[in-house]
């Protein structure tokens, strides 16, 4: 086995990992040894899926825009629940790394003056969406793969799976990994660590995400006994695809697309009138699973799943090619739809996770026991809870959530890591220690015969999210999914690896996402049944109404040596008073 000592370790490499560590490298002016640990090819990471665009106030005067104005829709679309100066952090930061992706070589859209464009999106009080035609993830993340190929002390550790987060005493110590090539394990020591390892929506199988959005470092993090705040909070974005489930961006309806009935009517009048089809996704998938239960939704025959349609007909052939090229070139592609003649069928789909591991404004991550932050571990992206997002992202934040925190967290793990001596003999042993277990958890599990089917393990998660955690629910599904999911848990451990291959073991690695999908989609059934009111993408329908006076709280959950643990944190306000909703 291959130990290798690092200054800063950072475990993923999608927008968030991939920002962190070119910043801890200019940080620490090339000199702090940086490793970027990936369970895919770097370039394959979900990020790369990212379409609309990134939010920022990039012309205050032309747009009337303000960073409050930012702010407010943020907060008011997370139905109140963000932390207030996180989000001011986040719109006063957003505009400069628009500006630093430029510099790296993002084609963002421009106007025929040369300024850069900016779209519409939902929640969003003015157009301040930056994009690069509707590709902007793979844009960004190919100009942050360029610039950190180009870094000598940064090294990437392509198709390497983390199976364990290494801590002691409220320290970090390292990271255990399986070298998915060739089955080897690889262990990482290092001063700092931060976790970017994205969300968790695979625990729905209609889903607009990637294959490997499981959650994985929210999972080692609950494993290592840390707090995850606010899970309960799932995303269904309204324009997934029937029936792949492949997102059609917001961006469609901020360029004028229309969502209509069976009839041809556009329904959003009776939820949102003043904003329509661009209200925040939470009104918007309630408004369509509405419909549906009212008869107004069309039936596709082959998959059994009704839908509206997404009417882009209007907006002509030159804007589709212009500034939509992937979404005309998605539908025509699995649906044979030419979006300028015909509707698009769409249903609303788990997209974004605002929940994840619980960390301070600057993205550190916090200890269950409250008493301040882990040594030398953050958490960025979407796989940490700084909570701009609060009940509700709006779209186009997450990609500045994750340029934001990337550049704070790495920042902070490079001077970190400069100031921190290398750990003292005790610390040494509990790595040792901490390996020795993992390798002999993994052997076991190898070694494994007979046992459970992990692909029938999640199909049965897949059933019970899909009817007890959707766009509703209700008190009584939310306690049968609890139910359910903790009896699909007990079974975890007895699950079998039936290949026993070293090389590139596609079903070891499915298990060990299962195991982790499980663990989290319990976890989320766990923290939904709790909130007995409705806000943001949390609808139940036995509490219509948000109640501020109960639940203007964070969900915080922990794992330990009593089993789950369940507490709430204060929502930080600085200046806005939550008030109702109105679009
Ligand atoms: C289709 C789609 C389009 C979107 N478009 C937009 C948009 O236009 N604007 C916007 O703001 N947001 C958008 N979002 C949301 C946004 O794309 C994500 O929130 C964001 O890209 C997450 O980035 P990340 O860096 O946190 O994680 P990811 O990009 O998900 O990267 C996670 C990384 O962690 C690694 N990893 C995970 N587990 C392990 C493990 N066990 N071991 C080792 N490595 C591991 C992976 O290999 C990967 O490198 C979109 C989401 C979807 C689904």
């Amino acid at each position: 086995m291959e130990i290798l000592d690092y200054d800063v370790v950072i475990l993923g490499s999608g927008i968030a990992g991939f920002s962190a560590a070119v910043h801890a490298s200019h940080a620490s002016e090339g000199k702090a040894r940086v490793a970027v640990i990936s369970k895919l090819h770097a370039m394959r990471s979900h990020s790369v899926a990212a379409e609309g665009g990134l939010s920022g106030v990039l012309h205050p005067k032309k747009g009337r825009d303000t960073l409050d104005s930012h702010a407010y829709d943020t907060v008011k679309g997370s139905d109140f629940l963000a932390d207030q100066d996180a989000v001011e952090e986040l719109v006063k930061h957003a505009p400069e790394e628009i500006k630093f992706f430029e510099h790296l070589g993002v084609p963002w859209h421009r106007e025929d003056n040369g300024d850069v464009s900016a779209r519409a999106f939902g929640g969003m009080s003015t157009p301040r969406t930056v994009f690069a035609e509707d590709k902007t993830g793979f844009f960004m993340m190919r100009a942050l793969y360029d610039e950190i190929t180009s870094l000598k002390n940064v090294d990437i550790f392509h198709e390497h799976f983390a199976t364990k987060l290494m801590l002691h005493k409220n320290r970090f110590l390292g990271i255990y990994t399986i070298d998915l090539g060739d089955g080897s394990a690889r262990v990482f020591s290092g001063k700092s660590c931060i976790i970017a390892t994205g969300g968790f929506s695979r625990i729905f199988s209609f889903t607009t995400t990637s294959h490997s959005c499981t959650g994985d470092g929210i999972a080692l993090a609950y494993e290592a006994g840390l707090p995850l705040k606010d899970m309960e909070f799932t995303q269904f974005h309204p324009t997934a695809m029937v029936p792949s489930g492949i997102l059609i961006t917001e961006a469609a309806r901020g360029e004028g697309g229309y969502l209509k009935d069976k009839r041809g009517d556009r329904f959003m009048s009776n939820y949102a009138k003043s904003v329509m089809e661009l209200a925040p996704r939470d009104i918007v998938s309630r408004a369509i699973v509405t419909e549906i239960a009212r008869g107004n939704g069309i039936l596709h025959k082959e998959s059994g799943l009704e839908y509206v349609n997404l009417d882009l007909r209007h907006l002509g052939e030159q804007t589709l090619d212009e500034r939509l090229p992937m979404i005309k070139e998605i539908a025509m592609k699995m649906l044979n739809i030419n979006p300028s003649e015909e509707q698009i069928p769409v249903r609303p789909a788990a997209h974004f996770t605002m929940g994840g591991i619980h960390t301070d404004i600057d993205g550190q991550v916090q200890r269950a026991d409250g008493k301040g932050g882990v040594d030398g571990l953050w958490a960025a992206g979407e796989a940490g809870c700084v909570s701009v997002h609060g009940a509700n992202r709006l779209g186009s934040n997450s990609l500045s959530q994750c340029a934001v925190w990337g550049r704070k967290t790495g920042y902070a793990a490079a001077k970190h890591a400069r100031r921190t001596k290398a750990g003292k003999e005790e610390y040494g042993r509990m790595f040792e220690k901490q390996v020795e277990r993992e390798r002999g958890r993994l052997a076991a599990l190898m070694g494994r015969e007979d046992g459970v089917d992990p692909y029938a393990l999640r199909d049965g998660m897949y059933e019970v999210t899909g009817r007890y955690l959707y766009v509703y629910r209700n008190m009584r599904g939310m306690r049968a999914a609890k139910k359910a999911l903790s009896r699909l848990k007990a079974m975890l451990p007895r699950m079998v690896v039936r290949d026993k291959s070293q090389i590139y073991n596609t079903n070891l690695r499915d298990t060990l996402e299962i195991n982790n999908l499980i663990r989290l989609a319990d976890i989320v059934a766990a923290c939904a049944m709790r909130r007995k009111e409705s806000r943001g993408a949390h609808a139940v329908r036995e509490h219509p109404k948000r109640d501020d006076a109960n639940w203007l709280k964070h969900t915080l959950i922990y794992n330990s040596i009593f089993g789950q643990r369940v507490t709430y944190s204060p929502v930080k306000i600085t200046k806005w008073t939550p008030v109702e909703r109105h679009y």
